[in-house]
Parts: structure tokens; sequence; C-alpha cells
């Protein structure tokens, strides 16, 4: 068994010095994107419009000017009255260089006039489908993008090199290892170019990645008009030690997210009165998954809200084997919804994490009694649907324990009805993981057969502890073990 159980002499006696788990299993998050944001600037810690502009100058100050400069966590819900930056305020820092501020859930961003430019946003430019150029009251774009507006101006920003995203997936890997995680899964390789994420990826694998690779791969880099050659992609996935490294299936987003009010939900959100937004028509999404199903992929499907979680459970329903697709998220989900959902039998992967970072936005965008019940782990489990704990880094910092003491103890707001024991919770971020990357006996437990993959303690394992040494596939990869 992967935990000691409560009654386990060895968690009492003082002569034992050290404890054992299997390695963290980060069953959903963003492996190169985590790497790169390393390096970016970060607005985590700033609570008001002045803060971020101050670090944002001062940062500014010591950047190339040649590229865009990038800034992460990015929060408006955290300053009096939640207005945002606009593209004014970011001009006066730089109406020459491009300037992007990304928004900690990742669904929103704040551009300055270089960036719009660059980007080839004006007046003109109508808002692409599923997201949305915010403008002022004379119809010009203020350079707050949600959702499918944030991905253009995104992406029209220099992509990473080939060699830049190994040494970003390297630094991923590093920095997820020192937490006491041993495989992670990426939730939307393509995001620049699926050829070359896949090359670099392996590569990173090859070069002693710290970390076992899994990865989802966005669903239109496969199957749409713009997709890989299919003996290409056959071609890179072979190239792969599928223990290292290998692509589990493909990515779909149904809706956004909570903090940028983009999650589809059935109830209002509080700052814009609206319902958030699909990102696919009904009809599409239910088209895509089909598609994804009948060429033999697991589909991973992100929804938040209670609205398009409905529309993925009517898809999956539809399927031969719903319990080859996993559900990512599902925040908001009334009794009927998991009753339901433990019918389907999909994996959903929980962020426990996100009631610590993020409490703040969902209640300042949702009613009071839906935003105490986000994330009903307790029911979900008691319900039998197979879960397991991920972080969506680079969102949050990530670290596994964090999330653990999110679900053990929900934070002050969410109903505590909800709490998991520490047993369960480091069972959700292990072998939990293992069942949603569909290798529950390949790693997650301490048991034979199983790879050699865990983490060595000094003290009894609790939020907040520190693994002493880090073991993947038998070798120490973290730490030492004196
Ligand atoms: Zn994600």
């Amino acid at each position: 068994m992967q935990v000691f159980a409560k009654n386990d002499p060895r968690l009492d006696n003082k002569k034992t010095k050290t404890y054992l788990l299997p390695g963290f299993i980060d069953a959903h998050c963003h492996i190169l994107p985590s790497g790169l944001d390393l390096l970016k600037c970060n607005l985590r810690t700033c609570t008001s419009k002045d803060e971020v502009l101050e670090k944002v100058a001062d940062e500014f100050g010591n950047h190339n000017k040649e590229g865009w400069f990038h800034a992460t966590q990015y929060d408006q819900t955290k300053f009096e009255g939640a207005h945002h930056i606009t593209r004014h305020d970011l001009d006066k820092i730089s109406d020459s260089t491009p300037i992007l501020l990304r928004h900690s859930n990742g669904h929103a961003s704040v551009a300055n006039s270089a960036a719009l430019r660059a980007a080839g946003v004006t007046r003109e430019t109508p808002d692409p489908e599923g997201g949305e150029f915010v403008r002022d009251a004379a119809g010009e774009p203020n350079g707050v993008l949600l959702e499918k507006a944030h991905e253009f101006v995104t992406s029209s920003a220099p992509a990473p090199t080939t060699e830049q995203m190994v040494e970003a997936i390297l630094r991923a890997g590093e920095s997820m290892s020192s937490f006491g995680i041993t495989t992670a899964t990426d939730m939307m390789t393509g995001r620049w170019n699926l050829a070359q994420e896949l090359e670099a990826y392996r590569l990173a694998s090859e070069r002693g990645c710290k970390i076992r690779l899994r990865l989802y791969v966005q669903w239109a880099d496969v199957l749409s008009s713009r997709a890989i050659d299919p003996a290409l992609f056959e071609e890179l996935q072979s190239a792969m030690d599928p223990t290292k490294c290998k692509v589990l299936g493909l990515k779909v987003f149904a809706d956004g997210a909570i903090g940028s009010a983009t999650a589809a939900i059935k109830s209002k959100f509080l700052t814009t009165g609206g319902q958030g937004q699909l990102i696919y028509p009904e009809e599409k999404l239910a088209e895509i998954i089909a598609k994804i199903d009948a060429a033999g992929y697991s589909c991973a499907v992100h929804t938040i809200g209670d609205y398009s979680t409905d529309l993925v459970m009517d898809a999956y329903e539809k399927t031969d084997d719903p319990k080859r697709h996993r559900i990512e998220h599902a925040m908001i989900l009334s009794e009927a919804q998991i009753e339901r959902m433990a019918r389907l039998g999909s994996h959903l992967t929980v962020q426990p994490e996100f009631l610590m970072r993020f409490g703040h936005a969902y209640r300042v965008q949702l009613e009071p009694e839906i935003a105490a019940n986000l994330k009903p782990v307790r029911s979900l489990l008691d319900a039998g649907i197979p879960l397991s704990f991920n972080s969506d880094r680079p969102i949050v910092p990530g670290n596994p324990w964090d999330g653990i003491a999110a679900a053990i103890q929900r934070p002050e707001g969410f109903n505590p009805a909800e709490n998991i024991t520490l047993e369960e919770a480091i069972g959700l971020y292990t072998h939990g993981g293992a069942q949603a990357n569909f290798e529950p006996e390949f790693v997650g437990k301490l048991e034979p057969g199983f790879a050699a993959d865990h983490q060595v303690y000094n003290e009894k394992p609790h939020p907040g502890a520190t693994p002493s040494a880090v073991f993947m596939d038998g070798k120490l990869v973290q730490g030492s073990t004196d």
C-alpha cells in the first residue's frame, strides 16, 4: 500500500526517521509553459493596479526590448473594485515593445497597444468565436483580452525555439521534482507547434528530465484542417521511450474560467450578470468529442461550469466506453450531476489548490452558496467517481502538499463537510494520478512490480513537509539519502 495506515506503528515510532511515499503524480498541468514561466515577471503578490504597474515597469527596465515582455499571475479580482488594467496604463511603460500580462487563470490577458498592433488587432477586428476584445465606450479595444481573443494575441508573440523548449521542460521537471513529483501530464501540447513540442518533450526525457512526461495534445492539432501529418505524428511518438514520455490522448476546451466570468454556468456571474461562454457551440462540441472517440483516442475535456459539464456528459454517454475519457475540473456540480458522473465512470481531475489561491475570485464572481460548494471532493469520493488531485501549474505554484492541505481542511468560506482525510488526499495525488494517466499498474504505489518512483521524508509526511530525497526509476533525482 502506498500510504501508511493511521495505526501503522512506523508513523509513531520516534526511532524510525524515514518515511516513504510514492512519487506524486500531477496528472493535469502545463509542463512546458511552467518551465517558460519560471523566467517571466510574476505578479502573484500584487494586490493593486499600482503594484502591478510598478512591478512591470521595474522588471521592464531589465528587459532587452527586442522581444515581447511577458508577465504572469495578473489578477484584477485582487484589486479594489476589481477593475482591469488597460492598454493605456501599460502604454505609459512602453508604447513600442509589446507587453502582455497573462491572467492567473490562463484564460485572459491585458495587452499594451504595441502588442495589439503586433497581433494586427484594430477597432475593426471582430471578436473571435468564443472570445472577446473588450472595448471602451468608443468601441476601441482597451487591451483586455478574453478567451480566444487572449489566445489570438498570445499566439502572435514569437514562439520559443526547440532548444528553449527543451530547456524549459527540464527546468519545469527540476522544479516539480523538488516537490516530490515524479510524473506529470501536460494538458495542452501543441499550443505553438505540435511536431516541435513532441520533439522537445522527447529530447528532454532523453536528457534526463526528472519527471515522467505524459501528454494530452490539443485536438485540433490532430483532427482538424490544421492537423499534423498522421505519419509524422506516429513517427514522433514511436521515437519516444513510452515509460519516460508518451501521448495519452487529445484535449478539448468546453468553456472558460470563473475568475474571468467565462465558465459556462447555469446561474449568473455576480460581476457581469452573464452566464459565461462555451468555446464551441453545443453541436460542435458533441461533434469534436465523437470524432476523438471514433479515432480511438482518449478525450480530456476542460469544463468548469455546470452548464458545459452537462454537455460533456451528454457526449461521453454516447461513446462505447466513457471510462476511456477524462473530465477536467468540473468545479460546479449538482447532486444529480455527481450521480450521473459516477454512472459514466469517466475520470475526474480535481485541483484543490485552487480553493486556496482563487477563493477571493470565486466569491467575487459566484453566489455564496455556489462558491462554498465548489470542488465537493467528499461527495465525489463517496459517489465512487474515479478522481485524482493535480495542480494545473503554472496558474498556481503547484506544491502537492498545498493542494492536500486545501482538501483536508478546506479554506475559510468553503463547505467543511467536503473535507477528506490526509490518507485519502495523498492517495489522490499518487495512485489517483496514475489512474488518470491510465497506468495504475505502473506507478503510484509502493508495491512489487511498480516503477521505483518514490519520495523520502525524515518526518511524518504532512502539509508543509519537504522530501529529503526523490527517486525516479530507482535513481536519486533530488536531495540525498544521508
Ligand atoms: Zn489546465
